[in-house]
């Protein structure tokens, strides 16, 4: 028995192990039928790489109260209290490889099937994994810019600066605090991804939604709208979520585990 089989067996009577194996089948079954499948990821899929994600037990935000460390206000009268919570978040995102479920969705793309991944995540693991096309809502961690003359800073220098100590961390040209490119709540979403994301849902003839509590919007929405416009919604996540009511099948387990069976 997979340890998939042993939570559900943990928390739910026998049948919904059967249901569980039903349905792996059947969202295998629309994998297999599907030519243009869209991926929308949160931070439930990286858990298995070592990254919490924020909302579970023993997340980020039991920690790091978001009104406090990550609004944009909070982060413009006080950047060092972001950069506190960021300094931990990046420390662990540094170690974290791709797992099976990021695997699995770089195989997608590779056979022709997945034409593109929506993801929340900042962390840079699917990218990572293999896949080309990756929209980021959020950001990603490897990016940062000056709130002052706007210089883009690339890649983990400014980790490595804020690991030593450095933080804030300032813009090496004018002394400005940097800010990184990860979205804040409050702020708005970059609007080239958004309308990408738009664009994939509106193509998109099955979505796998994978690990998010789909509670930050407008990005929430997107399944949504996927379904609005045709598409099928597999939703793979470990527990029960407000917009269950959106998936055609919810396949409730870690996403390590179930992605691999229902792609291969
Ligand atoms: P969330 O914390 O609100 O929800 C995560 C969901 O994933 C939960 O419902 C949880 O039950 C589920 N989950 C946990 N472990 C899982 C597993 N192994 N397999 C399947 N499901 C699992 O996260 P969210 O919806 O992505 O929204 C939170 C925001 O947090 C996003 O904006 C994102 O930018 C940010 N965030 C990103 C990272 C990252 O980049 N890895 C990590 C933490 C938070």
């Amino acid at each position: 028995m997979s340890d998939t089989e042993n939570n559900i067996r943990g928390n739910h009577p026998i049948s919904s192990i059967m249901q569980l194996s039903e349905k792996i089948v059947e969202a295998k079954r629309l994998v297999s039928k599907a030519k243009r499948i869209t991926a929308f990821t949160g931070a439930g899929i990286s858990v298995d790489s070592g990254i919490p994600d924020f909302r579970s037990e023993g997340g980020l935000w039991e920690r790091f109260d978001p009104h406090e460390y990550a609004t944009i206000e909070s982060f413009m009268q006080n950047p060092t209290k972001f950069w506190t919570m960021g300094r931990e978040l990046v420390e662990t995102i540094l170690k974290a490889k791709p797992n099976s479920a990021h695997k699995s969705l770089a195989k997608l793309e590779s056979d022709g099937k997945l034409i593109g991944i929506i993801t929340q995540n900042i962390d840079n693991l699917h990218q990572a994994a293999g896949n080309k096309k990756v929209v980021e809502l959020h950001g990603n961690y490897l990016r940062a810019y000056c709130i002052e003359c706007k210089v883009e800073y690339v890649g983990d220098a400014i980790h490595q600066r804020v690991a030593s100590g450095i933080i804030p961390p300032k813009c090496e040209k004018c002394g400005g605090v940097l800010k990184s490119e990860a979205i804040l709540f409050g702020e708005p979403l970059p609007e080239r991804a958004m309308a990408e994301a738009v664009e994939l849902c509106r193509s998109t003839d099955l979505m796998l939604v994978i690990g998010t509590s789909l509670s930050v919007y407008p990005a929430a929405y997107l399944p949504q709208l996927a379904k609005n416009s045709g598409s099928q919604v597999v939703l793979v996540n470990l527990e029960g979520i407000n917009r269950d009511s959106v998936a055609d099948i919810i396949l409730r387990g870690r996403a390590s585990e179930i992605l691999p069976k229902i792609v291969d």
